[in-house]
């Protein structure tokens, strides 16, 4: 495969106007690359357009206007092999009650075309940690063992591509770390590519090489976790004095400070513009020793509050 595993170009959707709602332009023109074998997060607040973007590469949305290559395959010209090179964990519970999870993936597997010999039913099985399970109806299973089927049944096709949509919303702490974990192992052991959305961003800041967040529909920043985190300018000088500090710290100019219950002052600062060393010189002035200091840096939560602010300033 080439660079990327998924290419579009001035990607639109528009709703149609139903039930005395408006038309809906939830796509206004997206030009976005993924690059093979990246994990790339797609992130936005709800209502941004990340379903309307993955249910459109997994062929469930048709598309108003622009292309999409996914393997290299135009949507709109090879639409069998585009979709064969995709795998989808939806955003929402879709199960039929009446099949086990053998009988599921096997179903899947039937639907996609995969001939017996080449079906990997048991080894999905266990990767998603389900194979005494697999004989169990749907609906005795938990929450939890339906959304690692909806894994399971993504895969049966053995996609290049991996998508999943927020597939840790609501879901426990084990269950997401399951999931990220076999994430990354398709990932690392296969070179899956691999999208998701989610709305954690501690969580996309872990797990995603690249990041791109949409906004009303359109995308308002693509680059690798570590550019986006590099170009945030806001840093936070944390000092615990030695003795309660007075009342009076003559700060640098746009320095802001918070003190905090404990005793300890917080210092919100602009790196391009100011060094921590003055601050700490304008302390030492106002008579407090530092007992303890230490940096904290900007998470991609600073990243997407400010674009997304800004993004609305423009609107
Ligand atoms: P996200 O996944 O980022 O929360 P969606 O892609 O689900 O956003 O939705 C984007 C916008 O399109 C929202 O305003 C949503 O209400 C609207 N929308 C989504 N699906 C439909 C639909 N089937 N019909 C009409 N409007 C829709
Ligand atoms: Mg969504």
């Amino acid at each position: 495969m080439g660079e990327n595993a998924i290419e579009i170009e001035g990607l639109c959707k528009t709703y149609a106007a139903g039930a005395g709602q408006p038309p809906k332009e939830a796509l206004k023109g997206i030009d976005l690359n993924i690059s093979t074998g990246s994990i790339f997060g797609l992130l936005g607040p709800n209502g941004a357009g990340k379903s309307t973007l993955i249910n459109i590469l997994a062929g469930l949305v048709t598309k108003t206007a622009g292309k999409v290559r996914i393997w290299g395959f135009d949507q709109d010209v090879n639409p069998r092999q585009s979709r064969a090179a995709i795998g989808v964990m939806p955003q929402e519970l879709n199960m039929d009650p009446f099949f086990t999870p053998r009988g599921s993936l096997e179903v899947q597997a039937g639907l996609y075309g995969v001939p017996k010999s080449a079906r990997k039913t048991d080894e999905i099985l266990d990767l998603i940690g389900l194979t005494d399970k697999a004989h169990a109806y749907a609906r005795s299973l938990s929450g939890g063992m339906k959304r690692r089927l909806l894994l399971g049944k993504a895969l049966v096709h053995h996609p290049q591509i991996l998508v999943l949509d927020e597939p840790t919303a609501g879901v426990d702490i084990e269950l997401r770390q399951m999931l990220w974990s076999n994430v990354r192992r398709l990932n690392r052991e296969r070179g899956m590519t691999i999208i998701l959305t989610t709305h954690y961003l501690q969580e996309a800041e872990e797990m995603c090489d690249e990041i791109a967040i949409i906004n009303h529909g359109s995308l308002i920043a693509r680059d690798t976790t570590a550019n986006l985190l590099g170009q945030m300018d806001a840093k936070t000088l944390v000092v615990m004095p030695e003795a309660p500090a007075p009342d009076a710290i003559a700060l640098p100019e746009g320095v802001h400070l918070n003190r905090r219950a404990d005793g300890a002052l917080e210092l919100d600062y602009n790196r391009g513009r100011i060094a921590a060393g003055d601050i700490l010189g304008a302390l030492a002035q106002a008579g407090v020793t530092p007992r303890d200091v230490a940096t904290r840096e900007p998470h991609l939560e600073d990243v997407f509050l400010e674009l997304t602010r800004s993004a609305a300033r423009a609107d």
